[in-house]
This record gives C-alpha cells, structure tokens and sequence, in this order.
C-alpha cells in the first residue's frame, strides 16, 4: 500500500507520468490528493529476490 509520506493519505494517487524502470524498481511519480505533495513511489524485486519498496519526496507540498 502506497503512503504520502508528508501527510500519511493511504488510497489513490495521482500519477503524473507513466511508470519507469529504476534498476529492478518500477518508478511511479505520484501526487496526493490530499496535500499535493509529489513523490516518487519505487517497487520491486531484488536480486536475491526480496520485495523492495520506498518513496522518495519530490515535491514539498505548499501551505495554502
Ligand atoms: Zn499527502
């Protein structure tokens, strides 16, 4: 289950662009609907075959 890792929002992202490979990772940038902090959202199996996963901040979401 995919995290905003600013506001902690569990559901339905947004994607910005199509998905793109990051070593054994599928990248996804995603935005929340909720604070509109961007993101960028990494799955995958490793090589000893291990699932991975993590999102990296992107974007800080600006205070209205
Ligand atoms: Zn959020």
């Amino acid at each position: 289950m995919v995290r905003c890792p600013y506001c902690n929002f569990e559901g339905n992202f947004k994607e910005l662009r199509n998905p793109w490979k990051f070593r054994f990772y599928t990248v996804k940038r995603l935005e929340c609907p909720r604070c509109n902090g961007i993101f960028n959202h990494y799955y995958g199996v490793s090589s000893r075959g291990k699932n991975s996963e993590f999102v990296i901040r992107v974007k800080v979401p600006i205070k209205k």
